[in-house]
């Protein structure tokens, strides 16, 4: 195993959230004060945690559930920061949730996956944020709308925020899947494109919604050069008020943090890097071809939709799909591609040919 690679991604910042590798971890509610105390005297015993999490304000799905202790428990995690040294975040939804937030020095603020879906609440917290230093970490919206998590990045963006992070926590998808939240990576990573400063966090707690998925969504995350997780632990989860089946105790944590395996993102072998470049440059030539030969095969929709047109039948015929898809199918089964990968990527060349020949008819 590598040691964790604990290089700070910004060499100007000294802000945590660009250390790669950060760790915060804490549990879902802040329930007592013993609670929070007893678990963060844990996690920072592990050497391997930065950051104390605890959500005091708890966004519940149906009412009557715990709904968090409130502005009460605030002084708990100062306590527990000048105990241990670690660092404090907490969820904030409301413009008075962040206020009293900062009137207790919480180092970060990170807004909830149900708040970055109303672009209302994400702007009554940057209104509020304006003319600030505060650092605040963004989970992705409830549902896989990438345009919802880019929307909340720019309101704070507005007002001056700098220190902006993301957390990917899954999406929500409608019937059973083995997570509670699909991850859905290529997301997250077309975040990290088009934000390349910004750290990306996953969190396994909120994707699993168990304790056995943990490691490897976390292993993923780092596979796929994330900058750090934010996991729930709980001294004595079984027991805690929220989330208590995916939440792992500091030392269930301590371990799967050093079961992870982290691989060089990048070798200067020489030999390595030449044979990267030949590759990449395989894929940029395929690419290109595979463009002429979709913008071919649109010219030939095109001529097919001047005919209907002519002879006045409609674009759409649905035997006729069934018929390519049935066609590719066994063709992509032949040539190792996934029934998935065939679907989506016939869809989309499907919607582009109906578009093209509805723009003639
Ligand atoms: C949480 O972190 O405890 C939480 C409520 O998460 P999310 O906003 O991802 O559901
Ligand atoms: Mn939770």
């Amino acid at each position: 195993m590598e040691p964790k690679n604990i290089d700070v991604m910004s060499k100007e910042s000294t802000n945590i959230i660009y250390k790669k590798g950060l760790v915060i971890a804490g549990p879902c509610s802040a329930e007592t004060e013993e609670q929070v105390l007893h678990t963060a005297s844990q996690l920072a015993h592990t050497g391997k945690v930065d950051v104390l999490r605890a959500g005091i304000w708890k966004p519940r799905t149906n009412p009557g559930g715990f709904e968090g202790i409130g502005t009460k428990a605030l002084p708990w995690l100062s306590k527990a920061k000048q105990l241990t040294g670690l660092k404090t975040a907490v969820e904030v939804a409301t413009a008075k949730h962040v206020e009293d937030a900062m009137n207790f020095d919480v180092d970060i603020l990170w807004i909830g996956a149900r708040t970055t879906v109303n672009p209302f609440s994400v702007q009554q917290i940057a209104d509020v944020l304006k003319g600030t230093k505060q650092t605040v970490l963004i989970k992705n919206p409830v549902n896989p709308d990438i345009k919802l998590w880019i929307g909340a990045v720019e309101r704070l963006q507005k007002v001056g925020i700098d220190d902006i992070g993301l957390i990917h926590r899954g999406f929500t998808s409608y019937g059973n899947t083995e997570y509670r939240n699909v991850p859905m990576w290529q997301i997250p990573i077309e975040m990290k494109r088009l934000f390349p400063n910004m750290p990306v966090i996953c969190d396994p707690s909120h994707i699993c919604g168990n304790r056995t998925g943990l490691l490897s969504i976390a292993q993923k995350s780092v596979d796929l050069d994330f900058d750090g997780l934010i996991i729930e632990s709980h001294y004595d989860p079984d027991s805690a008020l929220t989330d208590k089946s995916q939440q792992i105790s500091p030392e269930q944590l301590d371990k799967l943090l050093s079961s992870l395996i982290y691989k060089k993102s990048n070798s200067n072998e020489e030999k390595f890097v030449k044979q990267l470049e030949h590759l990449r440059e395989q894929i940029n030539h395929l690419d290109e071809e595979l463009l002429s030969l979709i913008s071919i095969r649109m010219k030939v929709a095109k001529e097919i939709g001047e005919i209907k047109k002519n002879s006045k039948i409609t674009v759409l015929q649905s035997n006729r799909y069934n018929e390519i898809l049935d066609r590719a199918m066994k063709k992509g089964a032949q040539v190792g591609l996934s029934e998935e990968f065939i679907k989506s990527y016939l869809e989309s060349i499907h919607i582009e040919s109906i578009r093209i020949q509805n723009s003639i008819i």
